[in-house]
């Protein structure tokens, strides 16, 4: 099929919610993706912070095929070697005890609200409410686009689950005075993606912490987006020197194959029993063993440390980029490989000029250019996506 048919294919049978860019991609390698006419870009979202070893990475691939071959789905009444070590892994990076599989970012925060829920109702009669944070992102479920506090998500789907409420991120004055004895667990990104790249002052996490303990409120980071060395550790939380109750995890977790995870506390976890929570795909011996391959390969080339080293340096160049368009660029941060340039302006020309000239890059929050490429990239694709990015400005 050529370009024009697999559009108009899409165009009339896939349910009408994406404003789709006019390519198809067809194949990647490394950081780059080749769409179906041969065109070659370099990938600085990497599937939405998803494709951490960038595309085709030799090992992810052989441990895919091979456990292809094996086995691929058997259900969670049956053991696997595969889970047995993901989980075990998991815990070891995270410093929490347990941990549950599912298979996307939305389903892993679901399960985390419902353990929120059945810890707040058992340790203390029904404390239920969850509180989170104004443009922060958690999924499309009805639970998580409820604790999405953005109404874009939320509008033409009500009557929304009750029990959730918002307060300013960042803002622990208003967090604390929206506390009260019925707030079973506070659910936040540790730094919020879809919202627009933003970092909390320092300080602000290790308070909100401390606020929990003093009154028995479950923390609840959402890692889908900072976790798996995004930020330049495996988790967000281990810059602040603090631990959540509960963690959830997906996006970069199985390199691209579909993955969630949320992590508990043993005292958190263990109110949960047999029967309580479930998932019919959720961490079968694929995406386990695909998990497992990505982990690996994130400590043997050290991804977190090169996370840290090129965002830092990614940052300096994107700093002497603002210096020379202070008309156009109001601020450029990030942690690790999770950086957001702030605009002046909304960003959709800029990333479509960007493509035109063979780098992918994305928008959020309407003003902000994320760029959240494959953790194993060198100086060199900065140095590229900065020249293109630099190219692209200087015209505009
Ligand atoms: C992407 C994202 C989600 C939702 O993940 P899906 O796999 O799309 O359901 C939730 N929280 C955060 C922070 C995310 O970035």
């Amino acid at each position: 099929m050529n370009k024009q048919q697999i559009m108009e294919l899409d165009r009339q049978h896939y349910m009408p919610v994406f404003a789709r860019y006019p390519i198809v991609l067809h194949h990647g390698e490394g950081p780059y993706v080749y769409d179906d006419e041969g065109k070659k870009y370099l990938d600085f979202l990497a599937g939405i912070a998803v494709n951490v070893l960038g595309h085709a990475h030799p090992k992810l691939v052989e441990a895919i095929a091979q456990q292809a071959g094996k086995i691929i789905h058997c259900s969670n009444l049956y053991y696997t070697e595969e889970q047995a070590l993901l989980v075990k892994a998991l815990v070891d990076i995270s410093g929490l005890d347990k941990v549950f599989l599912a298979n996307s970012g939305a389903e892993a925060n679901e399960g985390a609200i419902k353990l929120a829920r059945k810890y707040g109702k058992t340790k203390h009669q029904d404390k239920l409410e969850i509180i989170t944070a104004e443009h922060g992102f958690h999924g499309r479920t009805l639970a998580t686009l409820t604790a999405t506090a953005q109404p874009k998500y939320q509008k033409g789907y009500e009557p929304l689950p009750a029990g959730f409420k918002y307060v300013d991120y960042n803002d622990f004055e208003a967090l604390n005075a929206a506390i009260t004895p019925n707030t079973c667990a506070i659910m936040l990104e540790p730094i919020q993606g879809e919202g627009g790249i933003n970092i909390p002052d320092a300080g602000y996490l290790e308070k909100v912490r401390q606020l929990c303990d003093q009154n028995d409120i479950l923390l609840i980071f959402d890692e889908i987006q900072t976790g798996m060395g995004r930020t330049g550790k495996m988790f967000a939380y281990q810059h602040f020197g603090i631990k959540p109750d509960i963690a959830t995890m997906a996006k970069g977790l199985g390199g691209g194959v579909p993955i969630g995870a949320f992590l508990a506390s043993a005292k958190v976890a263990d109110t949960f029993a047999a029967g309580d929570h479930g998932s019919t795909f959720g961490g079968n011996p694929l995406a386990c063993a695909a998990a497992n391959a990505v982990l690996n390969v994130m400590q043997d080339e050290h991804l977190p440390a090169n996370a840290a080293a090129m965002g830092t340096y990614m940052l300096e160049k994107l700093g002497l980029l603002q210096k020379k368009y202070p008309a156009l660029i109001s601020q450029v941060r990030g942690m690790g490989l999770m950086i957001g340039i702030s605009l002046t302006q909304p960003g959709r020309d800029i990333v479509e000029k960007c493509l035109e000239n063979g780098v992918i890059i994305n928008c959020t929050a309407g003003n902000v250019l994320r760029l959240v490429p494959p953790l194993n990239i060198s100086k060199d694709h900065v140095d590229e996506v900065v020249k293109v990015i630099d190219e692209v400005l200087a015209i505009l």
